[in-house]
Formats: C-alpha cells, sequence, structure tokens
C-alpha cells in the first residue's frame, strides 16, 4: 500500500516550518527533497569511503571505486539500460544535453542539415542546439504545441524529412504537464535515419522509463529531481554511438595515452568523465534509485496521476484561473494563472504561509511566448505530497485572490 503519510517520515526538510506555518513543498519541478536514505549514504561515503576513483589501489580507492560503479549499475537497470557502458555520469540534464549537442553535434552536423525540437523546450535542450547550428550551419525546426499543449504530431511528420538529423524532445514537460509520444518521434527521426534525443528531467524522477522501450539514442536526465543530490545526472546513450563521437572534455582519466602532441581515448563510459568526478553525488543517486525501486515507479506515477488530478479539479474549481496544459494525461505539475495578479507577487504571498511554488518562465521562454504570457505560478507535486497540501494550496489561492482584489480595488 502506497502510503504518502509514511514516506514523508524518510523526508526531514518536510517536518521543519516556513513562515510560522508548516512547510508545503510544491517546487519539485525545480529539485526534489532528499530522504534521509540519501542523507545518510553522502555522510557514510565521506565518513568512510572517501577516496578518488579508478587511480589507486588502497582499500578507500577500491571501496569509493565500487560504490561509485555500483551506482551506475543502478542507475543503468532503473532506466532499462541494457548495458552500463553507455551509462556516462555528467553534472545534470543540462550538462548531458550540452555534451551531445558538442561530442556528437560538431562531427556529425552540416550546412543545410536540420534539428527538429517543439516549441516547449527547456532552454536546455534549446540553447545547446542553437549554439551547434551555428557552429555547424545546421537549421532548427519546430514543432508546434497544439492548443491543449499536446504536440502537433501531423506537423510533426512533415517536419520530419531526409535533412533531418536529430529530433530532440522533452519527455515529459515541466509547465505544461504532458508526457510526449516520443516513442512515436524516434520512429519518426529513424524512418529518415535521425538521431532521437530524449530529455527525461521530468520524466525519470516520475515515470517509469525503459530507454529501450522508448527507442531513443540519448537519453539525459538530473539526479537532483529525483531525490538524489545535485551535481550528479546522466546521459545515456549506445555504446556504438558514443564509441564514434568525439570527447566533450578533456583531461584525466578520459584518456588511455597522451602524448605530447597527441592522445588517445579511454573505453566507455569513462571516455566522457574526465577530471574527478562527483562521487559522492552518484553515490547518493544510486541511493535514491534504491529508494525510488523499493516504492515502485509505477506506483509513484500512479500516486502523482491521482494528486494532479485532484489539484487540476480544485484549481478549476477557483473559475477565474487559467491553467496551462491538457485536461487529462497529466503528470503532477499544475502552471497556472490568476487575472491581474503577477506570478511572482503570488508566490511571495504564499510564502508567507510556508507554501513553496514557483513563479517566472520556468526556463521556457519561447513556450511562455507561444501561451502568450511572460510567467506563470506552477506547484509541481512529488511522491510525498498529499491532497491535504493541495486543499492548503487552494484555501491560500482563495486568500491571495480576496487580497489582490482588494488591492486592485
Ligand atoms: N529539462 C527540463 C524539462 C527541466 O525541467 C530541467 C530542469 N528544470 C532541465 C532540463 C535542466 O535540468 P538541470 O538544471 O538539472 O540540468
Amino acid at each position: 500500500m502506497y502510503e504518502a503519510a509514511k514516506i514523508r517520515r524518510d523526508f526531514p526538510i518536510l517536518s521543519r516550518e516556513v513562515n510560522g506555518g508548516k512547510l508545503v513543498y510544491l517546487d519539485n519541478a525545480a529539485t526534489s527533497q532528499k530522504p534521509r536514505q540519501v542523507i545518510e549514504a553522502l555522510t557514510d561515503y565521506y565518513e568512510r569511503h572517501n577516496a578518488n576513483i579508478h587511480r589507486g589501489v588502497h582499500r578507500l580507492a577500491e571501496e569509493a571505486t565500487a560504490a561509485y560503479e555500483g551506482a551506475r549499475e543502478k542507475v543503468a537497470a532503473f532506466l532499462g539500460a541494457p548495458e552500463t557502458t553507455g551509462l556516462v555520469f555528467t553534472r545534470g540534464t543540462t550538462e548531458a544535453i550540452n555534451l551531445v549537442a558538442h561530442a556528437w553535434g560538431r562531427k556529425e552536423l552540416r550546412e543545410g542539415d536540420e534539428i527538429v525540437l517543439t516549441e516547449a523546450e527547456h532552454h536546455s535542450n534549446l540553447v545547446p542546439w542553437q549554439l551547434a547550428a551555428q557552429a555547424t550551419g545546421a537549421k532548427l525546426r519546430f514543432i508546434p504545441i497544439r492548443e491543449d499543449g499536446t504536440l502537433d504530431m501531423e506537423e510533426a511528420e512533415r517536419l520530419v524529412g531526409p535533412k533531418i538529423k536529430l529530433v530532440g524532445c522533452i519527455h515529459a514537460s515541466n509547465v505544461l504537464a504532458t508526457v510526449n509520444p516520443v516513442e512515436k518521434l524516434a520512429e519518426l527521426a529513424h524512418a529518415n535515419g535521425a538521431r532521437m534525443l530524449v530529455d527525461g528531467a521530468q520524466s525519470a524522477p516520475h515515470l517509469p522509463v525503459n530507454v529501450e522501450e522508448l527507442g531513443c539514442d540519448f537519453f539525459a536526465c538530473s539526479g537532483h529531481k529525483m531525490l538524489g543530490p545535485t551535481g550528479v545526472g546522466v546521459l545515456w546513450s549506445k555504446p556504438e554511438l558514443l564509441e564514434e563521437m568525439d570527447p566533450f572534455l578533456g583531461g584525466g582519466e578520459m584518456i588511455r595515452e597522451v602524448h605530447l602532441d597527441h592522445s588517445t581515448w579511454n573505453d566507455l563510459p569513462y571516455k566522457f568523465e574526465a577530471g574527478t568526478m562527483n562521487i559522492a553525488q552518484a553515490v547518493g543517486l544510486g541511493a535514491a534509485v534504491d529508494y525510488l525501486d523499493a516504492l515502485g515507479m509505477d506506483n509513484v506515477r500512479e500516486h502523482e496521476r491521482k494528486l494532479g488530478e485532484y489539484a487540476y479539479r480544485r484549481l478549476s474549481e477557483l473559475g477565474d484561473i487559467t491553467i496551462y496544459g491538457p485536461a487529462e494525461d497529466r503528470t503532477g505539475i499544475v502552471s497556472f494563472s490568476l487575472p491581474d495578479v503577477h506570478p511572482h507577487d503570488l508566490s511571495q504571498l504564499l510564502d508567507e504561509e510556508g507554501i513553496a511554488i514557483r513563479s517566472g518562465h520556468h526556463c521556457t521562454q519561447p513556450l511562455m511566448r507561444r501561451l502568450g504570457t511572460v510567467a506563470t505560478a506552477r506547484a509541481s507535486f512529488y511522491l510525498y505530497n498529499t491532497e491535504e497540501e493541495v486543499d492548503t494550496l487552494v484555501e491560500a489561492l482563495v486568500k491571495a485572490r480576496e487580497f489582490f482584489g482588494a488591492f486592485a480595488k
């Protein structure tokens, strides 16, 4: 039985107070809170095993290496990756996508080639491709968003043709609460000889993910959004693809032999892990994945689907509110705006009651323009949030509306 109340006891921060109120943390799309098990894994690593990895032959170096490589195995299994050689640790989604845009993009893209993205991309799956396009002469094309926030797949079929070299898409939106049909996009990409990149920053923490079933060539996600520490994430790709790619960062550990005028590269995945990695953070991510596995990602998805629907319904009942994204098949994110209330002011007012929501463009400025706004408020839920917290949010919004209404008069 999935019991959010029991799960909450594992998260020390959730029992703190903010501004005299009980913390209601609804900014999980930005970063998640961490369970005791992850915090203890970090402490244990530093108290008992800390050393640099792969290089030393002393006991601590061996233990640290085993912990780091053990984390790689856990994350690979969590994502359904067939082997660990394709699983590269990065700082997060942003770095993983930059790795692809440099190591694959700069090598494979030519003048006149096309990259297809969507209008709803996070800046981290847009700006790296703008830079790659500038460097290579490739062009960017965008799959539009329909009025309900879903992808216009008919237009996608028209756009993806023989000039396309890469299709890149968010698996789940950090604003619209949509889950995109990335499997279909991967088929479309492959039918045209292109590669498929999936930005899984908002899917890996919330839905069961299997990179083989998605059929993608690149999958990126961030540890800090899935109960893990900041500073670690992953890029998964097919080993044969990673093999063909040039290195991204040069330095220690990614080399096999170094001469004064040239070098050769280490085996995968180390070819893409230059310098001292975020070892403790990777170990912490391993503990986070253990925690998620123990809960079961189907159960997490079901809990958040129900919570997202409940929040959508309760917020809709407020009447004069705009909620972005489709009415059904949502993740646990609700982006909204109240008439004549700036999302920043709203967020500040809710903070006075200990309610943490996000306001702003959510690193999706082109999507904001498409939605005809500059900013929205966003409540984003995770596996420990409850219907009572949704109720607290709704009550606070009612009060906020009265407050701003009186202010407007
Ligand atoms: N893509 C999406 C859809 C996101 O929501 C985020 C984080 N807000 C990112 C990419 C970037 O993740 P990070 O900052 O951890 O690299």
